[in-house]
């Protein structure tokens, strides 16, 4: 803490990663001795800079940009770029730590960044939106490059930002290279790379289950979050036949008692992806109650989905899901739990899957692109979606290997060691660096 102050979310997430990790460490004392856990823990370099924009009066207007670029041990450095108020170097080096486990456990070369501004996207203009874009990657080009460093999206950034981001680069660099993923389709993006988080969450819980002698059909759901990652895994669960009762966003939720059926996530996805509206527009619509200012997580349901932002289930909230009968929790955000909410879920025998495992689905599909791209060719949906479900049924092999104890699988656990050895393990054979 000394060494970081004033970054809690970077403690929590390295703190909860320890617990599993100093243990395993102790009875392999080759990574104790080359200190490769602390290493682990210091980002390769950070780097911050100015943006400068014109908004639509003619003002000029001024966010911080930035790129930590973590840990390029197995791959070249890979994560998303986020766009939110509530960016600052905290969040992007809890995001990048978190990342460097989850690309492990993908198995695919990739090494771990996060980035992003303090921008909020929301209520500007088209135009804004692309000014600002072209302004940040005007700096962020510098550090950028497909062997080097690969960013994607994350909250705050959708297609169209990747758009005019990839735009400006192309320009800037007179190159045509797979620099970011998430890309339109029009221009080496990929099938399913905007379904791949929610897709691969929804097949996490289901191996879950299916380790446990149980199914996604017929459960009941509570989804929180209506952004990229929770309306596609809402849209796998139902295809599962889950039920999925609930979505959320940043002022409120709604609960459909029954199920939320296709065509109706149809038109939430249109709502809150094309028109970039509120789910408050739906509160008057019949069979479904609209909850402002508040989280889904009373709502009682069979498995929760917290794929919004982090530290969204609290202690109390955890307590809420125990109480009225909750099986699993598959993580899409990133550490949407907080640690005291995990311990918990983990004394009343829910089983947790943490987001680096459950959510890794995204990067895999991105990971996945940047193969495309290389070998200029593109992969039709079918092949992709087996690829993506054959991935994630790896990472829950090795969570499994490593997380279970007597009577419970730990994924918690499973995950970060399974995740440690790999990028480890590199860093032993690299010596010193
Ligand atoms: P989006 O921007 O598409 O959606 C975010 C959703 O979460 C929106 O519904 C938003 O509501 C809500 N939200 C954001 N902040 C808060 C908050 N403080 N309180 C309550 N709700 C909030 O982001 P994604 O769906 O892409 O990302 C969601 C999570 O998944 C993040 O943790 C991200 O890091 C993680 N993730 C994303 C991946 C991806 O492929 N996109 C990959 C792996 C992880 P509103 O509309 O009101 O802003």
């Amino acid at each position: 803490r000394q060494k970081n102050p004033g970054e809690p979310i970077f403690h929590q997430a390295v703190a909860e990663v320890a617990e599993s990790i100093i243990p395993f460490i102790r009875q392999h004392p080759k990574y104790q001795e080359e200190c490769i856990f602390e290493r682990m823990t210091e980002p390769d370099r950070i780097i911050s800079f100015r943006v400068a924009w014109e908004d639509d009066q003619g003002n000029i207007q001024l966010n911080r940009g930035y790129r930590v670029q973590f840990n390029n041990s197995i791959g070249p450095y890979k994560g998303g770029l986020r766009f939110h108020p509530s960016v600052n170097t905290d969040i992007l080096k809890f995001l990048g730590f978190e990342q460097t486990f989850k690309n492990s456990l993908t198995t695919l070369p990739m090494g771990a960044a996060k980035g992003g501004s303090d921008f909020d996207p929301k209520g500007k203009s088209d135009r804004e939106v692309m000014r600002f874009c072209k302004s940040f990657m005007s700096e962020l080009s510098h550090y950028i490059g497909h062997f080097t460093d690969i960013p994607a999206g994350d909250i705050g950034v959708g297609a169209r930002e990747i758009s005019y981001m990839f735009g400006e680069y192309k320009r800037l660099s007179h190159e045509f290279t797979g620099v970011l993923t998430g890309k339109s389709l029009e221009f080496g993006g990929s099938l399913i790379r905007k379904e791949a988080t929610g897709y691969g969450c929804a097949y996490f819980m289901e191996d879950m289950l299916k380790e446990h002698g149980a199914a996604i059909e017929g459960k009941s759901c509570v989804v929180s979050g209506s952004g990229n990652v929770a309306l596609y895994c809402a849209e796998k669960l139902i295809r599962l036949g889950g039920k999925v009762m609930t979505l959320s966003d940043s002022s409120g939720f709604i609960h459909v008692p029954g199920s939320i059926d296709e065509a109706m996530l149809e038109e939430i996805i249109e709502l809150k992806s094309v028109r970039r509206g509120r789910l408050s527009e739906l509160a008057d619509r019949k069979g479904c109650s609209y909850y402002a200012g508040m989280k889904p997580w009373g709502v009682p349901c069979e498995l929760a989905f917290p794929c919004a932002t982090e530290n969204e289930i609290t202690k109390s909230d955890a307590a809420l899901l125990a109480g009225n009968g909750c099986k699993a929790v598959a993580e899409g955000a990133n550490m949407p739990t907080t640690a005291e909410a995990i311990e918990v879920l983990k004394r009343s025998g829910i089983l947790v899957a943490p987001g680096k495992a459950s959510n890794a689905g995204g990067v895999a599909v991105s990971g996945l692109e940047m193969t495309q791209n290389s070998i200029r060719m593109a992969w039709g949906t079918e092949e992709l979606d087996v690829k993506l479900r054959t991935i994630m049924n790896r990472i829950h092999t090795q969570c499994v290997e490593y997380g279970k104890t007597d009577g419970y699988i730990d994924y918690v656990k499973g995950a970060n060691i399974a995740g440690f050895i790999k990028v480890a393990d590199a860093m032993l054979a690299y010596g010193i660096v």
